[in-house]
């Protein structure tokens, strides 16, 4: 058996120290017989591993009092609607930062519960960069002002939090949690799939501040409430036991790899690695986002001749480098490098790219 360097968008590499322990304990979880998967949510064993998994994010994000941190099921898309549900009245309007695929899908989704309006958009230089925040055109009576902190296709990141004034800042962190410190005191909400830096698909992460839990929303069935699945400990119905078990077993090596702070000084290294060697590959290979923008994340990159792409990513394969296809949507190509992914993957990445360019 051997792993590949493993550069998958999502769902994602997850470290391989993780995966070794839950392997280890499959069978048998901490000596009760059976895996985490077969017991109770309401046994004791499990209460402790969610309460557990939860500090252990509070300590790493610096959480601090007056939010609450809900382990949902399902995925961001689902709360591109939920969202605005819970955080909108009847009639009202919110504001959203489009900067790439997700935050469109984030205005369609949100668009039959509130006036979903456009506030600042680089749609039109084809989302390459970020709208400078003197110029986006927010309402102050706005329910919210949702962003998309790391566009994961088209490798777009948003460096600095933006200041919108009273109105609560929502964002979408599926692929950029964890990956650096963030001051949590700034946002009002925010969510993550699970699937890009912390575990498997079908679990969602949210950090909601408690004045929005209050909101009264729309009418809607209690499943659909923050304010439900909070008062129960996001165990409202029946949690994805899995997936937050593999998420605490993230967490745990978060903290004994250094924390956000050296994750976010690794994530920094690996990035400008890439970068460098795209730029410095005399026009071969192309990066198409603006300097500023460039994700840490998701670098997306391309060669002078696209003819050459699906050889490419054939060759790579071979080599042991998996999923560097870009997007459907935009084709080219993307190397995605969560907190998972190694200095050496991107190394090695960087040698086959030097390769491939001499052989073609
Ligand atoms: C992957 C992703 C989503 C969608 O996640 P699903 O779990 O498929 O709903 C939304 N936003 C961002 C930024 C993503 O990377």
């Amino acid at each position: 058996m051997s792993r590949a360097w493993n550069f998958s968008a999502g769902p994602a590499a997850i470290p391989e120290a993780v995966l070794r322990r839950a392997q280890s304990e499959l069978l048998d979880w901490n000596g009760g017989g059976a895996s985490v998967m077969e017991l109770s949510h309401r046994g004791k064993a499990f209460m402790e591993l969610a309460a557990r998994a939860e500090q252990d994010l509070r300590d790493l994000m610096g959480i601090p009092d007056g939010y609450r941190v809900l382990f949902l099921q399902g995925g961001a898309t689902q709360h591109f609607a939920q969202i605005p549900m819970n955080l909108a009245a009847e009639g009202a309007s919110a504001d959203y930062v489009v900067t790439g695929h997700w935050g469109e899908k984030a205005v369609r989704e949100a668009s039959p519960y509130v006036t979903a309006r456009v506030a600042a958009s680089s749609a039109d230089g084809g989302y390459v960069d970020v709208p400078p925040r003197a110029s986006w055109d927010l309402n102050p009576a706005a329910s919210y002002v949702h962003i998309t902190t790391n566009e994961t296709i088209h490798g777009i990141e948003m460096r600095d939090i933006p200041d919108v004034g009273n109105v609560p800042l929502v964002a979408d962190m599926s692929s950029d949690i964890l990956s650096a410190p963030i001051d949590v005191s700034r946002f009002g909400l925010i969510y993550a799939g699970a699937q890009k830096n912390i575990g498997p698909s079908g679990l969602v992460i949210m950090i909601v501040r408690d004045d929005l839990l209050a909101r009264p929303g729309r009418p809607m069935a209690k499943i659909f409430r923050y304010a439900e699945h909070a008062a129960n400990d996001s165990m409202l119905n029946t949690p994805n036991t899995w997936g937050w078990y593999l998420a605490g077993l993230t967490f745990q090596w978060l903290k004994e790899q250094g924390g956000v702070v050296a994750m976010g000084e690794r994530n920094r290294i690996k990035a400008q690695k890439l970068y460098d060697a795209i730029d410095g590959s005399d026009g071969y290979y192309s990066a198409p986002v603006a300097v500023p923008a460039r994700s840490r994340m998701n670098v997306r990159f391309g060669i002078h001749d696209s003819a050459l792409d699906a050889l490419f990513v054939q060759e790579s394969a071979d080599a042991g480098l998996m999923a560097l296809k870009g997007h459907k949507a935009l084709g080219g190509l993307r190397a995605s490098l969560y907190n998972a992914v190694p200095e050496e993957a991107v190394d090695a990445l960087i040698a086959f790219m030097q390769d491939f360019r001499r052989r073609h």
